[in-house]
């Protein structure tokens, strides 16, 4: 529709269509109202919708399977997810500042939630992750803590203020996990799980949707696609490497071209996570300064106060020290590439960017 399109003539034609039984959904863009038709449009002619209304700009067909989630249903406008921490208002999106999550794999108990907390936000970060339900490969191995896990999540939100960020991995917890979390991520090995997307989808909170370790791209957008088929058009999709055959060096293999694919795709916001991506600590400073340049628009990444005594991921994890440092060159290089952090903002001009002397921070 055209921005002067008044609100009574898009109301006047989504009663109109809603007779064709299709579900017409009003999507307010910056730009533009869009009305989505979704449903068995084979049967609906263009022409026909054209000729409702003058104020009707343009009728387009989504030929891609995934429909909610691709570029032409939001005509190009990146979405904006936005989290409500007790800080601040954090906006993930592509016209906004880097966000940045960090924090343990796991809750391991409330000393070290809380100290972590507080590290990562005096680095920068704005939303603190850890698990509480752990999705282990073993069934041996530590499983998390469970709702206690939660509960220090929520001690370490009001300690600090930072928004949280933790995972769900059965839909009988979800009341629980959503009381906590600001974000709820959906992890690899659940990407799939489409029970557990419609739970999601039913709820209003934002989610992580993690891509699966073999999921192609399309596989993941029509993941996302079953939360916002729910109705939960919050969905902030996260790169966090993918099986490959070599995994004697890392654990995964980091997809980086897929942030650029995915921008011809859809409007979502893009989390990289070089932490489960690599799986070794010394490689994760590296792949994330490469997801800046290739474009994400936020930073997950594991940090531990003493990773050689993990429960969880602890060779993956960095020290308070390094997440630190690896957020100083984040700044840089963020400003370099038009996308300066949320927090830590650099009185340097871009003109006055040396990147080499920003390396070596570290
Ligand atoms: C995690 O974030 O701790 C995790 C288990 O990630 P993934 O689902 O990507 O393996
Ligand atoms: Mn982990």
């Amino acid at each position: 529709m055209t921005t002067d399109t008044p609100v009574s003539e898009i109301q006047r034609i989504i009663e109109e269509l809603r007779s064709c039984s299709i579900k017409p959904e009003k999507i307010v863009g910056k730009h533009k109202v869009i009305i989505g038709l979704v449903g068995d449009t084979a049967i609906l002619n263009p022409q026909q919708i054209q000729q409702l209304s003058p104020f009707i700009e343009k009728v387009m067909k989504v030929d891609k399977p995934f429909k909610r989630a691709s570029l032409e249903f939001r005509h190009g406008e990146p979405t904006e997810v936005f989290v409500s921490t007790p800080n601040e208002l954090v906006t993930f999106g592509q016209n906004h500042p880097l966000v940045s999550i960090a924090g343990p794999c796991s809750v391991e108990n409330e000393e070290m939630i809380v100290e972590t907390a507080w590290r990562v936000k005096a680095a920068g970060a704005q939303l603190l992750r850890g698990g509480a339900y752990k999705p282990r490969t073993s069934p041996y191995s530590f499983q998390g803590h469970g709702e206690s896990a939660l509960g220090l999540l929520a001690k370490a939100r009001e300690a600090t203020g930072l928004g949280i960020i933790t995972e769900v991995m059965d839909s009988a917890d979800l009341a629980k996990v959503a009381e906590v979390a600001d974000i709820i991520q959906i992890g690899a090995r659940n990407m799939q799980n489409f029970s557990l997307l419609k739970q999601v989808g039913a709820i209003n909170k934002p989610i992580l949707l993690k891509r699966g370790m073999a999921a192609t791209i399309e596989d993941w957008l029509m993941a996302a696609e079953y939360i916002m088929a729910e109705g939960n058009p919050n969905v902030i999709l996260c790169e966090r490497g993918i099986r490959t055959f070599d995994r004697k060096y890392t654990r995964n293999t980091l997809d980086l071209a897929a942030i650029p694919v995915l921008r011809t795709l859809t409007h979502l916001p893009i989390v990289v996570d070089p932490s489960h991506a690599t799986g070794k600590a010394e490689y994760v400073p590296m792949m994330a300064k490469a997801a800046i340049a290739a474009g994400a628009d936020s930073l997950m990444i594991e940090v531990h106060p003493d990773p050689a005594k993990a429960l969880s991921d602890g060779p993956q994890s960095l020290t308070p020290e390094q997440y630190k440092a690896l957020m100083q060159e984040i700044a840089v290089i963020g400003q370099f590439f038009g996308r300066q952090s949320q927090k830590l903002p650099l009185s340097t001009g871009v003109a006055n960017l040396n990147i080499h002397k920003a390396t070596s921070i570290v």
